[in-house]
């Protein structure tokens, strides 16, 4: 049996535990996987224990996603570039930091044309998603947040525009993301980073990285408008695919992770 764990703090609300167990339970592969609520100042004990205990991988998850790449032995291309990792393996006896994030985003929207792409928020999501949306071409990106320094820090890194938060909406646009945890059950459930009409008179689709509720009020505003929209659900499941796969070298199904985890949240919303 190999043990494997998410480490964050406070960790209350991860659905990777769930996630992970299940899928060791569908694959047949022998893992345990659990929580370690873990505080900063105990991040480099924590690794010792990876490395001593012989933990197969994990996930990092806030506020460690920083910090953690000091105590892998190798990064990615990918996770040097955001300068974060929400994953850790094992390679050749050395112990590997990767952003699953990253792929985890790109996964619904991979192979479509956008001209134009939105970014609200500049957080540790954003930053994957920027890293996403050069990834696939898309030619135009502007990112657009609350703090609008944060915004011009990201923008300058990837080599794209950072655009004053009050004029988000007057932007023609085809592709909008929402990296901002507005929307998010709890204080923010019923707010929105976008002006319900701003959509009229325009089309495109709208990427909602919250994944609970799956319903935003602003998917539900966008939906309303006739624009696409998409949910956070299948890339909080994609990146969860893409760790597994480098912890097991097995595939977790999609359709039924999808599944596991639209009966949790809906249950929680009811
Ligand atoms: P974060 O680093 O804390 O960033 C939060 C962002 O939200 C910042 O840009 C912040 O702006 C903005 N924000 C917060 N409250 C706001 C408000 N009232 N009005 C406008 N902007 C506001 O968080 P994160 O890790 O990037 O996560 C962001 C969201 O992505 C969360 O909802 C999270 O659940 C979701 N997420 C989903 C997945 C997935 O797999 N689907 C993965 C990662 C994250 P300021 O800079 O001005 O504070």
């Amino acid at each position: 049996m190999k043990l494997l764990g998410i480490t964050g703090d406070p960790l209350g609300h991860s659905l990777s535990p769930v996630l992970h167990n299940w899928a060791f339970g569908e694959t047949g592969f022998a893992g345990l996987y659990l929580a370690w609520p873990v505080p900063a100042k105990n991040l480099a004990n924590f690794f010792l224990a990876v490395r001593t205990l012989g933990i197969l991988g994990g996930n990092i998850t806030i506020p460690h996603k920083v910090a953690a790449m000091n105590f892998v032995d190798k990064l990615s291309s990918v996770a040097k570039k955001i300068g974060a990792i929400n994953t850790f393996y094992w390679r050749d006896e050395l112990l590997c930091g990767e952003n699953t994030d990253v792929s985890g985003f790109m996964k619904p929207i991979g192979g479509r044309n956008f001209v134009h792409a939105l970014v609200l928020g500049a957080g540790g999501a954003a930053r994957a998603v920027v890293a996403g949306l050069k990834e696939l071409g898309i030619p135009k990106i502007d990112i657009a947040n609350r703090s609008p320094a944060k915004a011009k820090i990201l923008a300058d890194e990837f080599g794209v525009c950072a655009i004053p938060w009050e004029e988000r909406q007057d932007l023609n646009v085809d592709l909008i993301v929402n990296a901002t945890s507005q929307g998010m059950q709890g204080a923010q459930a019923d707010s929105s980073p976008y002006p319900a009409e701003a959509f009229a008179g325009r089309h495109g689709l709208v990427y909602d990285l919250v994944y609970n509720p799956l319903e935003t009020r602003l998917l539900r505003e966008a939906s309303r408008a006739g624009w696409e929209t998409q949910n956070g659900l299948r890339m909080f499941v994609e990146q969860a695919r893409e760790a597994f796969r480098l912890w097991t070298g097995v595939e977790m199904p999609l359709a039924g992770a999808e599944e596991l985890l639209k009966g949790i949240l809906g249950k929680k919303r009811n």
